[in-house]
């Protein structure tokens, strides 16, 4: 019986794959790669041809294999298959710091760029420059000893991050509030109140049981007149995995956060650099720590005073001092007071179908491609749909899983990843196939999802990753898509998609009122518009803040003071914070992008990409949202060349100068 995981078909075959394949495929593959390394090396081979495609085609399929086990354990997570995930993570990172400080492979990348690194292609250059940075930041030329210390270090980091994560999920299933009082659910959407009465039943009980998953927790802090309430909900979930709260000790990341620090900072030393925050910065668009923390106090300069000035109107609206499970609240009721927006008034112009099909012709308008479903095709789960791209001559481009609605045992928020990449080498072609994920309420009874513009937002920003996955032209996969894309320029396609929802070329598409059908009525639509600026003071401090905190505690770490999270945190509020939090929040120990995710030492890159798509996006408003020209240049430089350039060459290149920060200061209503 063949392992479903190593199948070369185009797409998983999720229905065949059981945890029980994830670790013979794993460990089979890591073997073969590394006898046919070290063949390779026996052999001499040192060329484009020779060596790096052969290497090249054998990490596409690896990645091939992991992707649905990846991608399972974040939205299907049972204790089978975590366990078969967590004991493949250490497997893969040691097999890749081993390969990183393989010093004859090293040796063989650099005679391939000695050699024939003038008639290599751009991209084929980009892939060896890329490679030899990384035999260097994994410790190519490190005595012995300090290699193998880097590789146990790694290994370990891979372990504690993926444990993070594990507490924040179970803590985040671990509570509900069984509520009996209808009274209680005062203020709170209908569908909101619906889906915890069918909890309820679900689980046995009377009356309503509100989860603490996103979408309910969103609902109780902006719409539930209950400040009880409010305060339990917000106590709940600023103390997730953490010493404090109703499940105070049970899942305590603390330890782990500590740990992980100190393992970032002792790996950056390692290979040589002063700390994380430097590490990190090797492979990004930023050049040093002083270029960051300039360019967030900059945006901080103007946003704090706009946040503190919004701050102290929201307390007179309210009459009162404000406390931190307060602000949603009366922030929500000052939207709908000041602007006659309100999100939930929203939703019925939003139905999930509608929303779809308005994105896909959005899509379709720019770029030429079509956005077909096939439901033929076989998914994990009867929520998740397949969809294929088409290209103007109905050639197939590219394909993916839309997973939407919030379901126990699924990882919060929502985000992209690559299924399958794009190849076209010598002996392997592969379309690349994305994940689409998403948090939105599931359907309750016979009504379709309606979805509040945030999410409209949502999905677009997801979408914008997608294109830039399933739109490259890249034929290398190290390079394809978001593969080598510098981590601050990657949230440039998603945030840029969102520009899109915003605009009155664009609402009438995605909106259909659910009864009438009638498109976002113009009143309605000048008024959400007028919203986007409303709080962005506050907004932009709340960002600043996650971004300072993040970058200053990996760049400012030592190893002699480590316990400094906590003051790190308070000090970047002092500087950017309009509201101090209670004293029992403890945020930092549910912060995955930080902790467990690819945003360490880099936070700070939705503000940096924020710049370059507002400034994007202003070539669109400049030319016309739907023209032609700029909408191909667009293609051309940005989505379809993936990570096979340097990003602010491409940029440049599209926009024919560099990026400005005033396009995004007047998006938000802050320019001066
Ligand atoms: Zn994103």
């Amino acid at each position: 019986m063949t392992n479903p995981l190593l199948s070369d078909q185009p797409l998983p075959a999720f229905g065949a794959i059981e945890a029980e394949h994830v670790e013979p495929a794993v460990r089979g593959l890591l073997d073969e790669n590394r006898a046919a390394i070290a063949a390779l090396l026996d052999a001499g081979a040192d060329g484009w041809d020779s060596l790096v495609v052969p290497i090249e085609r054998m990490h596409h399929r690896l990645a091939r294999a992991w992707s649905p086990v990846g991608h399972l354990n974040g939205v299907m997570n049972g204790e089978a298959l975590r366990a078969a995930y967590n004991a493949c993570l250490p497997l893969l990172t040691a097999y890749h710091t081993e390969l990183g400080q393989n010093e004859r492979l090293w040796a063989a990348y650099q005679r391939v760029a000695d050699r024939s690194g003038a008639s290599l292609a751009p991209e084929q250059r980009k892939v060896v420059e890329n490679s030899l940075r990384d035999f260097r930041l994994a410790g190519v030329s490190l005595p012995p000893e300090r290699k193998q210390r880097f590789g146990a270090v790694m290994e370990r980091l891979a372990i504690a991050q993926a444990k993070f994560d594990e507490n924040v999920l179970d803590a985040t299933h671990a509570w509900s509030r069984h509520v009996t009082d209808s009274a209680e659910l005062e203020g709170l959407p209908a569908n909101a109140i619906e889906r915890a009465r069918e909890a309820a039943t679900a689980a046995g009980q009377d009356g309503w049981l509100l989860s603490l998953d996103a979408p309910t927790y969103q609902a109780v802090l902006s719409h539930a007149v209950s400040e009880p309430l409010r305060r339990e909900f917000y106590e709940a979930w600023v103390t997730r995995a953490s010493d404090r709260g109703p499940h105070a000790g049970q899942w305590d990341n603390g330890p782990l956060m500590a740990e992980i620090l100190a393992l970032r900072h002792e790996a950056a030393s390692l290979v040589g650099f002063a700390n994380f925050a430097e590490y990190s910065l090797a492979t990004k668009m930023a050049r040093d720590p002083a270029e960051v923390i300039e360019f967030l106090l900059e945006l901080a300069r103007v946003g704090k005073p706009a946040a503190e000035r919004e701050f102290a109107e929201l307390e007179r609206f309210a009459g009162r001092t404000l406390a931190s499970w307060d602000v949603a609240f009366f922030s929500e009721r000052l939207r709908k007071e000041r602007l006659q927006v309100s999100e939930e008034a929203l939703r019925p112009y939003f139905p999930l179908p509608r929303v779809l099909a308005g994105l896909f012709t959005v899509v379709h308008r720019l770029y030429g491609v079509r956005i077909v479903a096939n439901p033929s095709v076989e998914t994990y789960h009867p929520d998740v749909r397949y969809f294929e791209v088409l290209d103007r001559d109905d050639t197939p481009r590219g394909g993916f899983f839309l997973d939407l609605y919030a379901r126990p045992k699924k990882r919060g928020g929502a985000w992209m990843d690559e299924c399958v990449g794009r190849i076209r080498l010598e002996g392997s072609t592969a379309l690349p196939i994305a994940y689409l994920v998403c948090n939105f309420s599931p359907p309750s009874g016979n009504q379709p999802v309606l979805l509040t513009h945030y999410e409209v937002l949502t999905l677009f920003h997801e979408f914008g990753h997608g294109l830039h996955h399933m739109l490259t032209r890249v034929d290398v996969p190290s390079v394809a898509g978001i593969n080598g894309v510098p981590w601050d320029a990657v949230e440039l396609p998603s945030q840029f998609m969102e520009n899109f929802a915003w605009r009155d070329e664009v609402l009438p598409l995605v909106s259909a009122h659910v009864e009438t059908g009638e498109p976002l009525p113009h009143e309605m639509l000048a008024r959400l518009q007028a919203s986007r600026s409303f709080q962005a003071g506050m907004q932009t401090v709340r960002q600043l803040e996650f971004a300072l905190f993040d970058f200053r505690l990996h760049a400012e770490y030592r190893p002699d003071q480590p316990q400094r999270i906590a003051e790190t945190l308070a000090e970047v509020r002092d500087t950017v914070s309009v509201l101090r939090p209670p004293e029992f929040n403890r945020f930092p120990h549910s912060f995955q992008h930080v902790f467990s995710g690819g945003y360490a030492a880099g936070y700070y890159s939705y503000k940096w990409a924020e710049v370059l798509s507002a400034d994007a996006f202003g070539a669109f408003e400049e030319h016309g949202v739907f023209d032609q020209g700029t909408a191909r240049r667009f293609l051309a430089s940005i989505l379809e060349r993936g990570g096979s350039r340097d990003a602010m060459e491409a940029f440049v290149e599209f926009r024919g100068r560099k990026p400005r920060i005033e396009p995004l200061l007047r998006q938000m209503g802050l320019a001066a």
